[in-house]
């Protein structure tokens, strides 16, 4: 099985990009699970629930395990004992501060999320997003660039935030990112 998670202190985007991508890997067949390394914040909390999705389970340990990392690369960012897993995965928007001694498979863009890097391979694989992934991967996109006004915002996000909008039956998505950055305080 592989074990997805962002960093500890989980924000929005780490956390539903986790469970995109080990939904994404469902639709592949291949045996994934989307965890947390901390306690969720408000912002994510209401992001899940707005969109009915269960939180994922806090992962302790990740010793001998398949992990995909998710929304960081440095070793401090992630799980305490994760020189002792196996990672396979790498899944991020931040610069990459690597070094493995085996070949991985590692997705950067520089996006304003993760949520958007995974919400376009979605869209480029043609692979039917559900309305609560399509809700959660907006909510992650909209709360780390906070709704689009982040130096890191790119047309990108933009154009996947709408489409994910559309899917998710957001009609105003700057209200909607209102209401949930509202939750952050
Ligand atoms: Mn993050
Ligand atoms: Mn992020």
């Amino acid at each position: 099985m592989l074990y997805i998670f962002g960093h500890k202190n989980p924000d929005t985007d780490s956390v539903v990009s986790a469970i995109g991508w080990a939904f994404f890997k469902e639709k592949k067949k291949e045996k994934a699970k989307a965890f947390r390394l901390g306690k969720l914040n408000e912002e994510t909390k209401f992001a899940l629930k707005e969109f009915k999705v269960p939180f994922p389970p806090l992962l302790k340990k990740s010793q001998n395990k398949k992990v995909c990392l998710v929304d960081h690369n440095e070793f401090q960012q992630s799980i305490d004992d994760i020189k002792s897993a196996k990672i396979v995965e790498i899944i991020d928007h931040h610069k990459i501060n690597l070094s493995l001694n085996e070949p991985i498979f590692v997705l950067t863009k520089p996006y304003g999320s993760t949520s958007t890097i995974i919400a376009e391979i979605f869209f480029q694989e043609k692979i039917k997003i559900p309305q609560s992934i399509a809700g959660i991967l907006l909510c992650g996109i909209l709360s780390d660039t906070l709704i689009f006004s982040s130096p890191t915002t790119t047309e990108i996000d933009k154009k996947v935030a709408r489409k994910l909008a559309k899917i998710a039956k957001i009609k105003d998505i700057k209200l909607f990112g209102k209401k949930l950055l509202e939750k952050k305080s």
